[in-house]
Formats: C-alpha cells, sequence, structure tokens
C-alpha cells in the first residue's frame, strides 16, 4: 500500500495505448471494426459513491471499473485509489491489463477500476465504508468466472480483504477467488507482494542475456519506491547488479558505491522518504535520475515519466518498466532511434498479475503452494514471454519491443474470439 502519488505529464494515458495498439496492427492481419474493437472496453460503470463520514456528513466520491475484454477468460485487473484517476486513465489500465494477461498467456481478460480520492485525508474507518460501499456496486459485475480485481496503487491486501468480506456476505458464499492479493490468512498467495518487482528483474536478466550483457556489477537506477520500486531493487541487488540510485516523489538519492535496498526501505517506512537517508553522494531529483548514466532504468512510480524530451537525456542502455505506462509514445520513439532497449510494462511488471493468476487457482483448488513454486511457475511463465516477444520482434521487424509484445498479445486476443465466434 503505497503513498499519495504525483501525477506526471499531461499525456492522456488512453490516447497512448490507442496509438500502441495502431502500431502493433500494422503487422497483423485485422480489419478496422476489428481493430476499433481491439482498441475499446467492452463496458464500463460510472459511480458515484455516498458515504457516511466520520463527521455525519456525506461524502460523495467519483469511482469506475472498465471491463475491457474478456475473449481470453474473466476480467482482471487492479483498483486505484488517487485524486488523479479518472475514466480514460483506468480505460487504458484495463486495455493494458488485457494485453499483459495475452503475452504472458494466462486465461484472463483485462479490466481496471478506480476511486477519484486522496486516502491520506480519511481515517481508516471511512476508507473501510467507501471501500465497501464500492464493492457492493461492483456485486453484480465481479465475481471469480466474471471479473477478479486486485491492488493497484494506494491499495492493499487491507482493501482487499474488505471486499472479498463484502462480496461473500452479500452473495452467502465462500468465494476467495472473487478477488486477488489478498493477505495470506483470507487466501493470499505465497510470492504475490514479491511477484511484479520478481518479474521486472526476471524481464531485465532476460534482456541483458539477449544483449551479451552481464547484470552482475550493472549500475541500477529506480524511480519510485512503492511496492514494484523497492522490490525490484531488492532482487536486482540479489542477483549481483549495483543499485547507485532511488528516488519516490519526495525526491531521489545518489551513491557511486551503491545503496542497500532494504535499508533505504526501513528508511523510508520510519521517515517517509527514501531522501531521508543521508550517507549519500548527492540528493537527486527524479529528473536528474531518470537520465542518470546507468547500465538499467526502472521506473516504477506512475504513467508519462518519461516524455520525449527526458528521453533525449536518457542514458541507461536498458529500460524496465515496473509501473504502467511510464513512457509516452513520444519518448518510445525517441529511445528507439537511440537502440535504448526498452522492455515494455505489460511483460516486465507482469508478474503481479501472473501471480494473482496463481492465487486464484489456488482459490479455485484449495490446495496452496510454496513460495518455492511460485517464483519457479513465474520464471518459466515471464521466460516464455520474453522469448515469444523476441520472435515477434525479429520476424516482424517491429520497431521497438513494445510494439513486438502488442502483436503477440494482439493474435492471442483475436484468435480466441474468432475462434468463440460473434453472438449474438
Ligand atoms: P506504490 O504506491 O506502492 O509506490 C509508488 C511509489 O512511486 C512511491 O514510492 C511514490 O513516492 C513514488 N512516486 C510517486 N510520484 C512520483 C514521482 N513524481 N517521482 C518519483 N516517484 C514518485 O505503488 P506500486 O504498487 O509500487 O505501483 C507503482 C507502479 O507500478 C504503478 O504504475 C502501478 O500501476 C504499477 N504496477 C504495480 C503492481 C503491483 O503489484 N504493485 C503491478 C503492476 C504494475
Amino acid at each position: 500500500m503505497g503513498e499519495l502519488l504525483t501525477v506526471m505529464a499531461e499525456e492522456n494515458p488512453f490516447e497512448s495505448l490507442q496509438s500502441q495498439l495502431d502500431a502493433a496492427a500494422a503487422h497483423l492481419d485485422i480489419g478496422d471494426d476489428e481493430l476499433t474493437r481491439l482498441k475499446h472496453p467492452q463496458r464500463i460503470l460510472e459511480l458515484n459513491l455516498s458515504v457516511e463520514l466520520d463527521d455525519d456528513s456525506i461524502g460523495s466520491f467519483r469511482a469506475f471499473r472498465s471491463q475491457f475484454n474478456d475473449d481470453r477468460g474473466p476480467y482482471k485487473g487492479g483498483i486505484r485509489y488517487h485524486p488523479g484517476v479518472s475514466r480514460d486513465e483506468v480505460k487504458a489500465l484495463s486495455g493494458w491489463m488485457t494485453y499483459k494477461t495475452a503475452i504472458v498467456d494466462i486465461p484472463l481478460g483485462g479490466a481496471k477500476g478506480g476511486i477519484v480520492i486522496d486516502p491520506a485525508e480519511y481515517s481508516e474507518a471511512e476508507l473501510e465504508r467507501i471501500t465497501r460501499s464500492y464493492a457492493v456496486e461492483l456485486r453484480p459485475i465481479i465475481g471469480e468466472d466474471q471479473d477478479i480485481p486486485a491492488p493497484d496503487v494506494n491499495t492493499g491486501q487491507r482493501e482487499m480483504n474488505w471486499i472479498k468480506d463484502t462480496y461473500e456476505t452479500l452473495e452467502n458464499v465462500t468465494e476467495p477467488g472473487v478477488i486477488t492479493g489478498k493477505d495470506l490468512d483470507s487466501g493470499g498467495s505465497e510470492g504475490r507482494v514479491e511477484a511484479t518487482g520478481r518479474s521486472v528483474v526476471l524481464a531485465a536478466r532476460e534482456a541483458f542475456d539477449y544483449l551479451g550483457k552481464d547484470l552482475e556489477g550493472a549500475t541500477v537506477a529506480v524511480q519510485g519506491y512503492g511496492n514494484a520500486g523497492w522490490i525490484s531493487a531488492k532482487l536486482i541487488d540479489e542477483m549481483g547488479a549495483t543499485v547507485v540510485a532511488v528516488s519516490d516523489s519526495s525526491g531521489g538519492i545518489y551513491r557511486e558505491a551503491g545503496l542497500d535496498p532494504a535499508t533505504i526501505k526501513d528508511v523510508k517506512r520510519d521517515q517517509g522518504s527514501v531522501v531521508e537517508y543521508t550517507a549519500v553522494d548527492e540528493m537527486i531529483t527524479n529528473e536528474e535520475l531518470l537520465t542518470l548514466d546507468v547500465d538499467l532504468l526502472i521506473p516504477a512510480a506512475l504513467e508519462n515519466a518519461i516524455d520525449a524530451e527526458i528521453a533525449t537525456e536518457v542514458s541507461a542502455d536498458v529500460i524496465s518498466e515496473a509501473a504502467n505506462g511510464p513512457l509516452t509514445p513520444g519518448a518510445d520513439e525517441v529511445l528507439e532511434d537511440e537502440d535504448v532497449l526498452v522492455i515494455p510494462d505489460i511483460l516486465a511488471n507482469a508478474g503481479g498479475v501472473t501471480v494473482s493468476y496463481f492465487e486464484w487457482v489456488q482459490n479455485r483448488q484449495r490446495f496452496y503452494w510454496s513460495e518455492e513454486r511460485v517464483n519457479e511457475e513465474l520464471e518459466a511463465i515471464i521466460v516464455e514471454a520474453f522469448d515469444d516477444m523476441i520472435e515477434a520482434y525479429e520476424e516482424n521487424d517491429t520497431a521497438n519491443l513494445r510494439t513486438a509484445a502488442y502483436v503477440v498479445a494482439m493474435q492471442r486476443v483475436i484468435n480466441s474470439y474468432s475462434e468463440g465466434g460473434n453472438w449474438p
């Protein structure tokens, strides 16, 4: 569960998604109407929640759930609490989920939800009432075979447990698979908390291997030090790389000899920000972090962190996208020209949804796996998806890995739709 994030550049993420899909469609045999279908959500729920606050007044909160595509399985995607949540942001995130589940080839579709709220301004009791009110509205359209929510920015196990409890109480069922990202005692999976960072670094390892570069001793900068960022830093450090810079919304720190990720995590937990850690060479801004001369850059904050202008200054050789949509389409073009290898979000951060899928499988079987098994199965899926992406990259000569990943993912969605046919 993270803190409030600041919204970065003003690019509309739904337009970014559309241009990513257009770029991939140019390599596919697909008609205009079919493409329109693949570019828009199938259904959007838009809500105005009225919830009693602690001072007895009634708070009003806009909320959304976008169900983008269920051709390959039930809708799947997180729930974000943030003042910057909008209909277009939720639509974009639900589309990215659709192609994320497809590139890693797990039998799920794509969805996303969000509430326009700064959770830091509300008490825990208020947040529980707001979350349960949202869950009541979601109830008719979610379910383990319909739509399975999960955590995203500013939500975590606590909110998932409330949603599960509300749903199960109203439906009079025990159905832990209605939601993922739960606490272990509520039916969560081993390895889920670390899963996103794990895929970010596994994908980076594969990319280094592809380029013939050594990860051992490589330098790394991580933007954003929440769940995705800090776990990525911890695991890449364990693989022998050196994390030289990290940041959060208050700024960044740089130390040439390397930072210890766990120490920084403790400082952030106890004092609120990574910038409170002072045994560093330099305090740096987020922009300086993004343009450091490092081997690997991991953007792990929010969308639009790197636009075309910042991209011209990026000096990293490889970028592994922990955040969803951290690069604008303009940034992609610049980085292509400069031969920076960008591992797209839909693959790099797919560990979260992949282990959510494992959680759902375990919930349905009422049979739970060891952490070792979770991590092994995750690694196999990420490595296979990476290989599928590289094959499409080389066969289609796509401009970048993102377009290659979308070619594979869109083809998989097209295949299941055409096999099922259209009714009515
Ligand atoms: P989080 O709330 O735990 O952490 C976000 C971090 O980003 C915080 O440290 C915050 O200070 C920092 N941040 C905010 N604005 C910033 C700015 N302008 N500059 C630098 N840092 C900034 O969130 P999270 O769960 O780690 O998610 C981060 C990103 O990863 C999001 O894009 C999310 O959609 C994506 N993601 C997360 C998961 C997951 O399982 N947690 C899975 C897939 C994708």
